[in-house]
């Protein structure tokens, strides 16, 4: 007989989802109310507005997507492509090339422009492709590649997209929260999220923000959008338009526990305040990377190119990758991820999203890698990583 499903308590340290926090769950267990319950419309206000706060933005058009951050990325294509249009989609890991797939199925042509895994995009390409083809429409990249850990200086590239009369849009799922992102200050015109990486939410979430311009385009374009879930201008009326009193209508169901669930989320984010939030990564990036170091195990991504919420490292010699991964799993009850296309089975990525960016997981995951690590016979100095990471907290 198939009985209630009891999962054991994983130490999330992948490329998402990350470790919840109690209180999220416990947010979660709460009774379900009407989705159009006025007490239910107070918490959609609340929860736009706090994630106004996370993007630093006053977009009037600042929601989640009631679907995972695959959802909010179809959902700023399907409503600023349109068929014919130019894009350029700068790739640089897995999810440029998803950008690619959008563009593709909306009938836009999709221009790339390539840089190797593990760098950051490359604005001079950038600059030449667009000098290239001045009918560009939009340009797109992602902000933090979480399939090879590298950031990209989002600032200068929408910059350079705006110079040549472009809108933007920019894959924020793993930076949000994680490393600084300034939505307004930056000019961004549409990004979105997902609530499973470095907010340590449930998955299944995805918050987008549209700027004043891109909510312009969409209103003016030519073709209805592709898809009716996603139409931003149903959407709107139903988590209302910014104007006061404006009646919601009916558009879906919202995931009632689920938008409790980001609301702590968001709580315990401006409690702890988002400098702060993007200090802690780094702070444990750092003694993270010098327990790797000591172990004699080396980054994929160059220094200042790398992520904090998620480092991506080279397997070392003499480890069977699946293996190893998979006794982290089920000696220490931790995850890891694996390296994901090009860097498949030459790179693990460690993450520290979130509630699971702390002190505990960090030392941790470096015990139980030396530990590991040594008893497989891999290449690697035993025994001298938590050390090596305690000189940086001390
Ligand atoms: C995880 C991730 C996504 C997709 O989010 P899902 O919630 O898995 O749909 C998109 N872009 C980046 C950079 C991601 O890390």
């Amino acid at each position: 007989m198939i009985s209630s499903f009891h999962p054991p308590q994983r130490i999330l340290m992948g490329p998402g989802p990350s470790d919840v926090n109690p209180r999220i769950l416990e947010a979660m267990s709460r009774p379900t109310i009407g989705h159009l319950d006025p007490l239910f419309v107070g918490l959609m206000e609340e929860v736009k507005s706090l994630l106004q706060y996370a993007f630093q933005t006053e977009n009037q058009l600042t929601i989640p997507i009631s679907a995972p951050g695959s959802a909010g990325m179809e959902a700023c294509f399907v409503n600023l492509v349109e068929p014919g249009d130019k894009v350029i989609i700068c790739q640089n890991g897995v999810f440029g090339a998803r950008m690619k797939e959008n563009v593709d199925r909306i009938g836009g042509v999709a221009i790339m422009v390539e840089d190797a895994w593990g760098e950051a995009v490359d604005s001079e390409k950038l600059e030449k492709a667009l000098a290239e083809n001045p009918e560009t429409k939009i340009v797109a990249f992602v902000h933090a590649e979480t399939s090879t850990g590298a950031l990209s200086d989002a600032k200068t590239l929408v910059e350079i997209a705006h110079k040549a009369g472009c809108l933007t849009i920019v894959d924020a799922v793993t930076s949000l929260a994680g490393v600084e992102l300034n939505v307004d200050a930056w000019n961004i015109d549409a990004i979105y999220s997902g609530t499973q990486k470095c907010l340590s939410c449930t998955p299944g979430l995805s918050p987008v923000s549209f700027s004043a311009n891109a909510q312009e385009k969409i209103k003016n374009r030519k073709t209805a959008v592709q898809s009716w879930f996603l139409d931003m201008n149903l959407v709107m009326g139903y988590w209302g338009d910014g104007s006061k009193g404006a009646k919601r209508a009916y558009h879906h169901t919202a995931p009632i526990n689920a938008m409790y669930a980001l609301h702590e989320a968001l709580v315990i984010l401006k409690e702890e305040g988002l400098e702060n939030s993007w200090a802690r990564h780094y702070k444990h990036h750092l003694a993270l990377k010098a327990g790797l170091e000591a172990m004699g195990i080396s980054f994929i991504v160059k220094e200042q190119d790398r992520l904090p919420q998620l480092n991506a490292i080279t397997i070392p010699q003499g480890a069977d990758d699946a293996k190893i991964r998979s006794r982290l799993l089920n000696e220490y009850q931790l995850e890891i991820g694996a390296g994901l296309g090009a860097l498949a089975g030459k790179a693990w990525r460690i993450g520290l999203m979130g509630h699971a960016s702390n002190q505990t997981n960090v030392l941790t995951c470096l015990s139980a890698l030396d530990s590991i690590l040594t008893s497989e016979g891999a290449k690697i100095n035993s025994g001298v990583a938590v050390n090596a990471a305690n000189g940086v907290y001390s």
